[in-house]
């Protein structure tokens, strides 16, 4: 589904991605682990358009995307969840929602949609007339991935859905990817929370310092030494 060839990133003279290439088959969660600074978001980030590679290809369903203009990537399926939970925090929880759907103009599906969003995630429902920035960070996580789905990705781009949660949140929110993607998405997942990521992926890519060092199943990263001793804590 998703093919990225030799990716060559750079900000400004710093090297940030140094031929970066992997695979997503449809209907995998793939996830991409390492630590602060190790091009994680930079990877997604030129995935979905907004940083350019200066060599190599994406494939999203077997065409070149390389050269397509973020809004386009979009339409075509790709959505990123980016890091921060940056919700727009003046809009409502039901104007974020319709945010996500501005690529869609059938108002009934859309309403549809987002009653399942409040099936989903109740919390959303009982805050649909708040701002973004009253929620918690939990439900801010929350909001992003529902916006998110409101744009019926076939790839979602998740970046750092675990950060600054607490560990209960933590296991909501993967609960609720891995429920994303038992309905059909297919899922790229960023984490620094190697441990978390691998649970629920199929398999996985470790980065560091831009390049990609092991790739193999989740379960069997899960039992590296390296993995271990670096990312698991010991
Ligand atoms: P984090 O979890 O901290 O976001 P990451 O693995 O996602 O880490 P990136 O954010 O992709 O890593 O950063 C990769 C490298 O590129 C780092 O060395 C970082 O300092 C550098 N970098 C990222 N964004 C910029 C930028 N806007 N300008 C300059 N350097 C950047």
């Amino acid at each position: 589904m998703l093919e990225v060839n030799d990716l060559n990133v750079y900000y400004g003279a710093i090297h940030a991605l140094k031929g970066i290439s992997f695979h997503l088959e449809e209907g995998e969660i793939v996830a991409l682990i390492g630590s602060n600074g190790a091009g994680k978001s930079s990877t997604l980030n030129t995935i979905s358009g907004l940083l350019r590679s200066r060599t190599g290809e994406i494939k999203f369903q077997g065409e070149n995307i390389s050269e397509t203009p973020p809004d386009e990537i979009v339409r075509r399926g790709i959505i990123q969840v980016p890091e921060g939970r940056r919700i727009f925090a003046p809009l409502t929880v039901t104007e974020n929602l319709e945010m996500g759907a501005y690529i869609h103009n059938d108002r009934v599906q859309i309403e549809q949609d987002m009653e399942e969003m409040f099936n989903r995630f109740p919390r959303l429902r009982e805050r649909r007339k708040q701002t973004g920035g009253t929620l918690s960070g939990g439900e801010q996580q929350m909001l992003a991935i529902a916006r998110g789905l409101m744009a019926r990705p076939k790839l979602l781009l998740l970046d750092e859905p675990s950060m600054g949660l607490a560990p209960l949140l933590v296991e909501q929110i993967f609960e609720i990817i891995q429920d994303i993607n038992k309905r059909g998405t297919s899922i790229l997942l960023v984490e620094q929370n190697a441990q978390m990521a691998l649970s629920i992926a199929d398999r996985g890519y470790v980065l560091e310092t831009g390049k990609i060092i092991l790739e193999d199943s989740a379960d069997a990263l899960l039992e590296n030494p390296l993995v271990i001793n670096a990312y698991l804590g010991g």
